[in-house]
């Protein structure tokens, strides 16, 4: 009766641009040695890959159930260092460390390893002389300028915790993150730019301080100029008694600044997830962890080389741009790459231009871009030559076949790796990824774990861990993605509420960080994320997992994006409500409607096919651009009276018109 799914039918891709001569071989056999001897493995990454100022005198301790986990105790370190001085020390000061593209395509910046030192130097001087000290929070709510990476670095470089909020977010939810954090300093700039437009956030700064206790907890607002006149004396926006312009502040300032020693376990920032399943977390990482998580992974998963231009164009305001735009190339003293603007500005061949003209060699961006530049056709990717590029790079959701199969065919030219990385905010860098030149692809299956991770599958049911006795009569296991044992990357509490840390993560499930996630894993040991646990659906008995199913439909022309949902159904449990998208040229008509369903039978499964489908002008996202199910859930519960947090919505208006498109099938 049900046809097979795409796990079952996908093709092994041969392993793409083998370049340094890695292999599946030397792969597996670190895995194991990551297994069995965790702290050797661990202690020398961490004397490779980092220098210290101390050595740490112990690898790993503490457990999940208390949740003290401390990575390379006694160990002192400065990331800022590790991520610049050092590789000015060691002759790559001319090399440059950064490109910036600006929102216009001619606006760009090169910028050396030296001058991000003496430029970062200068701005950790500067927030000095307006009183932040060693421990303070700093929100940094910014444009994508270097300057805002440049504000992270110089918080790591003397010890600040950085909580960047991502500037498309309103003062409520910024006066939230500010409060929760007792920020006194907040960064921003007068204004940022996108898509051609200019974006207040100055003025976003000066409401949320109005709101809630921020008044009281904010003592400055040090404001960068989008545009600065080194020539003017006054500043082109209007001054609030707690405003400071960081731009003349900055340029008196003495180019060098000590870095501050560091414990590997000083807190090094703190970072709100994106809120796709409720409330965002605001989650702790430390020092030493992080630093080493962050450049091993990007070192394995892009498989950098000397000359490389990394390009991950995600925003600095989430985990990816923290971990794979800042600090993870630049602790490799790699080229990395810093985007202002959006795909489709001024069109949407804006990304593979990019390529062409930076010859970038890495590229790393999300399902819902490649979704969405799909749909403009082959012909735009076809017109430029993005040969220079090895790794092409996705994460944030689970990736449909068919857009991995655009991404690699049509982009990649078939030449190129792509790398589909699983992880989370807490996680700090990858955890499941396929590794470029090693392992084979199976377009939507994130693959294998990364050495170090003791990745399992646990029953959803009883929670024990899966093993061969647990096997479908396919060789398939499915359940909830876990990790059995710490590793440096992950997050070491939730800020202000460590009950809360334990109570999401290891109280679920004993002994086990749990991801939230369900997954499948198949014959061949690759992991195929079937969505987050909260949103599988249970019809008559069968589970689905919600990206099996929005695959089928996105893999239907007509379709830009989908999202389903369980809907309470009276006899089968729950049935199929699929919300859909159009893409630009398809009209609503009963026979699409008939066509969808199709796709979904064929696709997936007669029992999986949709009991409704909704057309809508969007799908409620998050403003990292995920779907955001818990609230479609919600309305098709008649319970959109209790949506919850609603803060991360990108497009808060779009929940009436869904509301009332749902009431109209009805
Ligand atoms: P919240 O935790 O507040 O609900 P969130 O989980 O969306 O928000 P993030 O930390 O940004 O916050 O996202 C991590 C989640 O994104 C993962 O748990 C997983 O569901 C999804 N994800 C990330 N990368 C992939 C991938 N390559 N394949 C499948 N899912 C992915
Ligand atoms: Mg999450």
């Amino acid at each position: 009766m049900t046809n097979p799914m795409p796990h079952e039918v996908a093709k092994l891709v041969p392993a793409k641009g083998n370049i340094n001569g890695n292999t599946m071989d030397a792969y597996k056999k670190d895995y194991e040695t990551s297994m069995e001897k965790n702290d050797e493995f661990w202690s020398a990454k961490a004397t490779e890959i980092l220098d210290w100022m101390s050595p740490f005198t112990k690898v790993c301790q503490g457990s999940f159930e208390r949740g003290d986990i401390a990575w390379f105790v006694g160990g002192k370190l400065n990331l800022c260092y590790n991520a610049i001085d050092r590789h000015v020390l060691n002759g790559k000061g001319d090399q440059v460390g950064m490109i910036w593209e600006g929102d216009e395509p001619n606006d760009t910046r090169q910028i050396t390893y030296q001058e991000m030192l003496n430029e970062v130097s200068q701005i950790t001087n500067a927030l000095k002389s307006q009183g932040v000290r060693k421990g303070d929070v700093v929100t940094i709510y910014m444009p994508m300028i270097p300057e805002l990476a440049f504000t992270m670095l110089a918080c790591a470089r003397m010890g600040a915790v950085h909580s960047v909020v991502f500037a498309g977010f309103s003062s409520e939810a910024l006066a939230q993150r500010v409060s929760a954090a007792q920020s006194k300093f907040v960064v921003t700039a007068d204004k940022g730019k996108r898509g051609g437009k200019d974006i207040p956030l100055k003025k976003i700064v000066h409401d949320a301080i109005n709101k809630m206790d921020c008044q009281e907890i904010v003592e400055k607002v040090l404001v960068w100029e989008r545009f600065y006149d080194p020539a003017s004396t006054e500043a082109p926006f209007e001054m609030d008694p707690k405003d400071v312009r960081m731009n003349p502040l900055v340029a008196v300032q003495r180019p060098y600044c000590p870095p501050e020693v560091m414990d590997a376990e000083d807190n090094l920032f703190l970072l709100y997830t994106s809120g796709s399943t409720g409330k965002p977390k605001g989650l702790v990482h430390t020092t030493g962890g992080y630093s080493l998580y962050a450049a091993y992974t990007t070192k394995t998963t892009f498989d950098i080389n000397e000359g490389d231009i990394f390009a991950c164009v995600a925003d600095c305001g989430w985990i990816t741009g923290h971990t794979y735009v800042v600090y993870g190339p630049l602790l490799l003293g790699s080229t990395t790459f810093l985007f202002e603007s959006t795909p489709v500005y001024p069109d949407p061949g804006r990304y593979w231009d990019m390529i062409q003209r930076h010859k970038i060699t890495q590229f790393y961006t999300a399902p819902t871009a490649i979704r969405l530049l799909m749909r403009y056709g082959d012909e735009i990717p076809s017109k430029y030559d993005v040969s220079c590029v090895r790794v092409l790079g996705t994460v944030g959701e689970p990736i449909n076949p068919e857009a991995w199969r655009w991404y690699y065919e049509v982009v990649g030219k078939e030449k190129c790796t792509i790398v589909d990385t699983y992880w989370q905010t807490e996680t700090g860098g990858h955890i499941i990824t396929n590794l470029p030149g090693v392992t084979d692809m199976k377009p939507g299956s994130c693959t294998l774990p990364v050495p170090g991770i003791d990745a399992v599958v646990l029953s959803a049911i009883d929670g024990h861990p899966l093993t061969d006795a647990d096997k479908d009569e396919n060789g398939n296991l499915e359940g909830v993605m876990a990790i059995r044992r710490p590793w440096p990357g992950m997050a070491r509490t939730c800020l202000g509420d460590h009950e809360r840390y334990l109570t999401t993560y290891f109280k679920p499930y004993p002994g086990y960080y749990f991801t939230g996630d369900s997954v499948l894993k198949d014959k061949d040991g690759y992991h195929w994320i079937i969505g987050r646990v909260d949103d599988v659906i249970n019809v008559s008995g069968h589970r689905i997992g919600t990206a099996e199913v929005e695959s089928a439909l996105v893999a239907h022309p007509a379709v830009a994006q989908a999202a389903v949902v369980g809907e309470p159904h009276d006899i089968k449990g729950q049935s199929i409500c699929a919300f859909c998208m159009l893409t630009v040229g398809y009209d609503e008509s009963p026979e699409l409607l008939k066509e969808l369903k199709m796709a979904v039978r064929t696709g997936v499964g007669a029992f999986a096919s949709p009991d409704h489908i909704v057309i809508s002008p969007s799908l409620p996202m998050t403003r990292s651009g995920k779907i955001m199910r818990r609230i479609l859930r919600k309305i098709v519960s008649n319970e959109a009276d209790s949506l919850g947090d609603t803060s991360t919505l990108a497009d808060p208006s779009i929940v009436d018109t869904l509301i009332a498109k749902f009431a109209e099938l009805k």
